[in-house]
């Protein structure tokens, strides 16, 4: 069997497909991995990379001791499957392989994948043949011709791409550690650090810096309108920026009729076609169309799966001679493309345009298929059609502008007017997305004499300079090395969604810039661009052979032992940095009360928000808890309170906006002040003046604060402490009620917690001791059906009973054994005879007597007398030899207080029958016998 294996499952499939030719390709499923045979070939797709490059075990400890942030630098590295399925697919094949040929896409990162195959393959099956497949697109000719020409796997290459992951991993992983730790973050607040991430928002923070520094100066711009056969003509002054307003004013009051033609200049502009697309100008093209960088790659990618496009990663700029292009053009000539096709055929120029860049791994990015718009959708149409149209144009002639310069002369000030036409459109026939901008002058002759309409002075101010937008970055990240064509929209992803960053144009969080900051000052190796780039010139040179992929490993993990030593030796000053820092980001306003900053605090998953100025100030705010999401500042601010809007974030969730948490705080404790019965509009007024907010506050207040608070005298306020009191019990217990129901009332839809909780309420029920004396009807009005009522009600009132008891002071432990021997109730304790709930829970029947007494005395009832342990076992045994009478009697007779000879003797069988079911005839032979 032929095993081929290639980057992903829509490549495997195609790559069957043409293979095969006409025969019929047989698609399986072995788990949930498919595979696509003809003849005596089986293709399978990965999922790119199959194994992840991790440390040896030992390392995940954050805090150990003796594995620190600085040991990763050197612990070992393994490899381990991320995709089992797939992997355990491969290795099954592969044993039964007399073939394998790889067919991963063909660059860097595509050879390593193929190199992880490899192993897996080899693994298993040391003796198989293993060859390679190299194509830059899925299209017939170009995968038949690969399967004509394999050749081997380019182990430099998939070194290079080793060396990369290993060296990325041992940065990112221990830098990340160090600079969490240091700044005390852990779980999903940690800060990451990364080779070529940290270097690109260090370009981003920079840049904001810029900004902020950025101070404006004034200049002013003078122009003049005339106008010729009625058209209008703008001249602008020669002198361009004016920074002296006093000589701007001189030159336009000196600017004055008549304003005469002094010379003309009629000349002719070349407009380049433009060249080929590689992965950076592709997604400039891409976002000037909208689409973020990272969508336009997702995208191109899916179209070059699908066989429409070459494949996207590549830094070619220049067409191989080998690429058939009239075989492409003729491709797609019939389709939506047909007549622009045909124009560039008739019109081409003899050699396509070429840009600065030349590589011979990759074309640049170019059709490789047909498509029908219905087919794609809009988005991969849009991104399609931008390729077809991009090569189009690379082939089509350059446009050609007729420009034309007035300089005219005001009464000695100087100005000039510029025009342009466009004569030839050239490849902007087939290039609709740079707008071609015309200015058409009328025709003048030298010497001629024109009116001045009007002369306009403005003033402007000098701009700073632009933030990056995304493909903007890209560009800058290309010129400086960072990253490579696969990963550079990757790193921006990350950085967005670390929060590191933020809006389009990019714009540094606070976080960012504090961790840009403190690496900045103590480690500016890793936020400069140069080592970043050292490395991607030794991955050149393993790609060559000149240099091993563990030599390089090893120069990379001295240079960040060095790193390191500077590292650690400013931890300290590194963590107070970045927390002085980010601690901005958590604080939303002024204290109501003290006027000190108010923060938001996280501890563990509860969070609030608190006041800086505690404890003198004890102001707080309460949030729920971080399970509902992370409270995050918004940039929203309130007006009435001057604190920040807070939003609740959670992975997979929409945020939930809480507003102005001050004015939520106010908005959900209203109801509850208006609880206390001398609750008024006036007194609420006045409490909210004072900054109380809860009725928790009116409560625990000293009586001295409150009465100069509302302004009232002691007996006033002692009245309102008790109803806060009250109040406050009462929501207790509701609190208690709702989380009762929320745990056993399953939510179904129509059904939910708060409106049962509303029905309840309005029923009167307000707490769960209410519950436990309500029935099944009153559940019913509440929404809930028979069956659960039922259910709810036992579970209620077992629960209030163990409260009972709980409260009566009978221990944990114990009424665990008499909830198991089927003894639940206080009254049971009343009323049951203590032989039978001794021999029932097997608990010894003095501290059943205890117990019964304890319960006896709350309820106020009389306690029954005492039995001891040996009184029991005597009695036992008496009754045991009463013939007739065996263990399951003896237990029975328990229920009706009998439990020894004398007991029963004494006893009314009429009456212990009724108790325990035993039949009177057969009570009546025992009391004989004892008689
Ligand atoms: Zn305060
Ligand atoms: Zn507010």
């Amino acid at each position: 069997m032929h095993l081929i294996i290639a980057e992903k499952n829509i490549s495997a499939n195609r790559i069957a497909q043409i293979l095969a030719g006409s025969e019929r390709v047989r698609a399986t499923k072995d788990g949930s991995v498919s595979t696509y045979s003809f003849d005596t070939k089986t293709v399978v797709g990965l999922k790119g990379h199959v194994v992840e490059v991790d440390f040896e075990p030992g390392y995940t400890n954050w805090r150990s001791e003796t594995h620190t942030p600085r040991s990763l630098i050197d612990a070992g590295i393994i490899k381990k499957p991320t995709e089992k399925k797939i992997v355990n697919l491969i290795q099954k094949l592969s044993k039964k392989a007399d073939l394998v040929t790889i067919a991963t896409d063909y660059d860097t990162e595509g050879e390593l994948i193929g190199k992880e195959a490899y192993e897996l393959v080899r693994a298993v099956n040391p003796s198989v043949r293993i060859n390679r497949a190299r194509f830059s697109a899925i299209t017939p000719a170009e995968i038949r011709s690969a399967f004509e020409n394999l050749t081997d796997l380019d182990f430099d290459l998939a070194a290079a791409g080793e060396a990369r992951q290993t060296v990325d991993l041992m940065w990112g992983a221990a830098l990340t550690r160090f600079i969490s730790l240091a700044a005390r973050r852990g779980g999903t607040n940690i800060l990451s650090v990364g080779r070529v991430q940290s270097p690109t928002l260090a370009m981003i923070v920079e840049r904001e810096r810029e900004i902020e520094s950025f101070v404006p100066e004034t200049y002013w711009m003078l122009s003049l309108e005339t106008e010729k056969d009625s058209v209008t003509i703008e001249a602008r002054h020669t002198a361009g920026r004016f920074t002296d307003h006093e000589a701007a004013l001189a030159a336009e009051a000196g600017t004055k009729e008549p304003l005469v033609v002094k010379d003309v200049n009629e000349g002719q502009k070349i407009d380049r076609a433009p060249t080929p697309l590689d992965t950076t100008t592709f997604i400039v093209a891409a976002s000037r169309l909208g689409f973020s960088a990272a969508n336009a790659m997702r995208i191109a990618e899916d179209l070059y799966m699908n066989g429409y496009i070459s494949y996207p990663r590549t830094d070619n700029t220049v067409y191989p001679k080998s690429l058939n292009l009239n075989g492409i053009l003729d491709s797609l000539r019939g389709g939506v493309f047909d007549k622009d096709v045909a124009w560039v055929q008739q019109n081409r120029r003899p050699v396509p345009t070429r840009g600065k860049k030349e590589s011979t791994d990759h074309p640049p990015i170019h059709p490789t298929g047909t498509a029908a718009r219905e087919a794609l959708g809009q988005d991969r149409w849009k991104v399609y059609e931008l390729v077809v149209r991009r090569f189009l144009a690379t082939l089509s002639p350059d446009a050609k502008w007729a420009t034309t310069r007035y300089n005219f002369d005001a009464s000695g000030e100087p100005y000039r007017a510029t025009g342009g036409r466009l004569l030839y459109d050239g490849w902007r026939r087939v290039y609709p997305y740079s707008e071609a901008k015309e200015n058409i002058l009328p025709v003048l002759a030298t010497g001629e004499r024109l009116p001045i309409r009007r002369v306009i002075l403005e003033e402007k101010e000098t701009q700073p300079p632009a933030r990056f937008s995304q493909s903007r970055l890209i560009q800058v990240m290309e010129e400086l090395g960072l990253g490579t064509k696969s990963t550079r929209h990757e790193v921006i992803g990350k950085l967005v969604s670390r929060r590191y960053v933020e809006g389009n144009p990019l714009r540094p969080t606070l976080v960012g810039r504090a961790v840009i900051d403190a690496l900045d000052n103590h480690a500016e190796t890793i936020t400069e661009p140069e080592m970043t780039r050292t490395l991607e010139e030794h991955m050149q040179l393993i790609k060559q052979n000149q240099r091993s992929r563990d030599d390089v490993v090893t120069e990379s993990r001295e240079m960040l032992h060095r790193v390191f030593d500077k590292l650690e030796a400013h931890e300290a000053e590194i963590g107070a940095e970045i927390m002085e820092q980010t601690a901005e980001e958590h604080t939303i306003g002024p204290c109501p009360v003290c006027n000190h900053d108010l923060r938001i605090r996280h501890i563990g998953v509860s969070q609030f928000i608190g006041c800086t100025g505690y404890p003198e100030c004890r102001f707080n705010i309460s949030l729920p808890g971080s399970t509902w999401g992370k409270a995050i500042r918004v940039e929203t601010t309130c007006p009435e309170h001057n604190l920040s809007h807070v939003r609740l974030i959670r992975k997979g969730a929409r945020p939930w906006d809480i507003g102005c948490p001050l004015c939520s705080h106010i908005a959900s404790n209203v109801e509850a002040l208006r609880m206390m019965p001398s609750m008024t509009d006036d007194l609420m007024h006045r409490l909210h003046a004072h900054h109380i907010y809860t009725v928790s506050e009116v409560a625990g207040m000293p009586p001295e604060d409150l009465a100069k608070a509302v302004d009232g005298d002691v007996k006033e306020v002692v009245q309102l402490a008790n109803e806060a009191e009250d109040a406050l019990e009462i929501l207790r217990r509701r609190s208690e009620l709702r989380k009762f129901i929320r745990k056993t009332v399953p939510p179904r839809k129509g059904r939910s917690h708060a409106k049962i909780i509303k029905s309840l309420l309005e029923q009167g029920i307000g707490d769960i001791h209410a519950l436990s004396l309500s029935d099944v009807a009153a559940l019913k009005k509440a929404g809930i059906p028979e069956a659960t009522g039922n259910e709810i009600l036992d579970a209620v009132r077992g629960l209030c009973n163990e409260r009972t008891l709980r409260e009566a002071g009978v221990p944990a432990v114990s009424l665990k054994k008499y909830q198991a021997g089927g003894v639940s109730s206080p009254d049971d304790l009343c009323y049951l005879p203590i032989p039978y709930l001794a021999s029932k829970t097997g608990i010894n029947p003095e501290t059943v007597h205890k117990h019964v007494d304890l319960v006896c005395k709350h309820f106020g009832r009389p306690t029954p007398p005492k039995l001891s342990r040996t009184n029991l076992e005597r009695g036992r045994k008496e009754l045991l030899t009463v013939p007739g009478i065996g263990e399951a009697t003896v237990d029975r007779l328990y229920l009706a207080g009998i439990y020894d000879a004398a007991t029963l003797r004494d006893a009314n069988p009429d009456e212990i029958a009724t108790i325990t079911g035993i039949p009177k005839a057969r009570l009546r032979d025992y009391i004989g016998y004892l008689k």
